[in-house]
């Protein structure tokens, strides 16, 4: 059986265009060899299965023959990525495709790679559609919520603890080394991980593209320097995601902050993420638009304090936003908690910027990562209070509108209804105790509909936690609205 298994890999491969003719017996010799195998003969394929059925049919004869001596998800995925590997071209091989394709349009190029992610399955295509995705109509737009069920749920200070560790191999998941890598433990398997060559804000080929393979929108990319070097956020980021989308005109492009707290997961490692998706934050209604040099900056009606600055001319774009920058990194306002620094710098912005025709959208998310006695996680990071439904760092993805929930959510809502529902003890689910003061509140209130209730529950909470970052929380619409005048003229 084991032959047909590979005969039907191998027109995979072919049918999805990773093989020509010519690349069948180098793959299929690679494959053998992996498997332990000695001999092979090319046969028609009597029914041609989907993916995963013949990536599963294999492993299973992997794990039977002892090839594969591990039956854990992370052995099972790094086996697979380096079966597939056998298939691929070399990255220089992608590389030259990817921009043959690019002549005809920056799109083309993408869709070829965004597809070709995910037939190598290195976009886990199968087990993103268990997640859970539903809307939330919130006060300020319509909240994407997703209960993320493939990705594990990271404490913020181990997050900190572990942008120190220099000594690994790679350094960090967005590193070059990964190309190729197998690899079975904490990181995502690698082997057949690719990365397409960048030119960025002049610096050729420094950089790269990738797909993020636990895609929390469509075509979610991550854009990253080649160098293994610390995130910025500063002007030359800001033209760094202006020239990304002067070449990728159709996606759109941010990064985190570029502090612990407030930024993202990986701050050891300069890098991007985009995509094409219409984020809820474009949504937001406009509280109130200031005229500058042709452009018009609109502070929006968000949970957190943002402002879009919209023009078409790239260079006034950019000054205009390194002014607003500086004016920011610089302002504190002690009396509505404002500290932009005490023994270290406080105050960053979640940059995020897309095309609407000719117009640059740019938004500037402002954040602060203060702590002291009462906040050691954050004074402008979630409330601990909302631990239970959202711990980790609000990232840039968020900030937009998009909730990235814990996986271990589903099976608690699960226990939850039946303490709501069926009056089963909270004690008797051990799980629930960081939920307890949650679920009193929910007691008494009309559970007909305990689905959408609880859905609407989380989303309510996720709102929350949004405004818990708001930088001008401990002040009015009008002091933020000040600052922006301020800092435009
Ligand atoms: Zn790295």
């Amino acid at each position: 059986m084991i032959n047909s298994y590979i005969n039907q890999l191998i027109d995979y491969g072919i049918n999805n265009k990773l093989l020509e003719s010519d690349d069948i017996y180098y793959a299929v010799n690679k494959i053998l060899k992996i498997l332990d195998l000695t001999s092979f003969k090319r046969e028609k394929n009597e029914e041609m299965p989907v993916f995963n059925e013949i990536m599963e049919n294999i492993i299973d004869y992997a794990i039977e023959k002892k090839v594969l001596k591990s039956s854990t998800i992370a052995a099972k995925d790094a086996f697979e990525a380096m079966i597939v590997d056998s298939l691929l071209p070399r990255p220089s091989e992608l590389n030259r495709i990817f921009y043959q394709k690019y002549k005809t349009g920056p799109m083309t190029a993408t869709n070829y790679f965004h597809d070709f992610s995910k037939v190598t399955n290195y976009i886990k295509t199968e087990r993103i559609k268990k997640d859970i995705k539903y809307l939330y109509q919130g006060k300020y737009a319509s909240l994407d919520i997703t209960i993320n069920k493939s990705k594990p749920e990271k404490d913020p200070l181990d997050i900190i603890s572990s942008n120190h560790d220099n000594s690994k191999y790679p350094m960090c998941p967005l590193c070059m080394e990964n190309i190729g890598l197998y690899q079975t433990d904490n990181l995502a398997p690698r082997t057949n991980h690719r990365v397409v060559s960048l030119t960025l804000n002049h610096e050729v080929d420094k950089w790269g593209i990738q797909y993020s393979p636990y895609a929390y929108f469509n075509e979610h990319i991550i854009v990253l320097k080649k160098e293994h070097s610390p995130m910025y956020v500063n002007k030359k980021t800001f033209e760094e995601l202006i020239d990304f989308l002067n070449k990728f005109p159709h996606y759109l492009i941010g990064s985190n902050a570029g502090l612990p707290i407030v930024g993202g997961s990986i701050l050891s490692h300069h890098h991007f993420q985009g995509g094409r998706h219409d984020f809820p934050i474009e949504k937001a209604r406009v509280l109130t638009t200031i005229k500058k040099n042709r452009m018009k900056v609109e502070v929006l009606d968000w949970p957190l304090s943002v402002v879009r600055i919209v023009g078409n001319n790239e260079n006034k774009i950019l000054d205009l936003v390194g002014q607003i920058f500086d004016f920011w990194i610089n302002y504190s306002n002690e009396s509505i908690n404002i500290f932009s620094k005490t023994d270290t710098l406080h105050n960053a912005v979640t940059p995020i910027v897309k095309l609407d025709g000719a117009n640059y959208n740019f938004y500037m998310i402002f954040r602060n990562n203060y702590t002291n006695k009462e906040f050691p996680y954050g004074m402008y990071h979630p409330d601990p209070s909302r631990f239970h439904i959202k711990k980790e760092n609000i990232g840039l993805i968020e900030t937009m509108g998009l909730a990235i929930l814990p996986g271990r959510l589903e099976e608690e809502i699960e226990m939850i209804k039946k303490v709501l529902v069926n009056k089963e003890s909270i004690d008797s689910y051990p799980e629930l105790e960081k939920h307890g003061k949650w679920i009193k509140t929910m007691e008494n209130k009309d559970l007909d509909n305990i689905d959408e209730f609880l859905k609407n529950e989380i989303g309510r909470i996720f709102e929350e936690v949004l405004e818990d970052c708001n930088v001008f929380k401990y002040g009015t619409n009008e002091d933020f609205i000040n600052f922006v005048n301020k800092a435009i003229y």
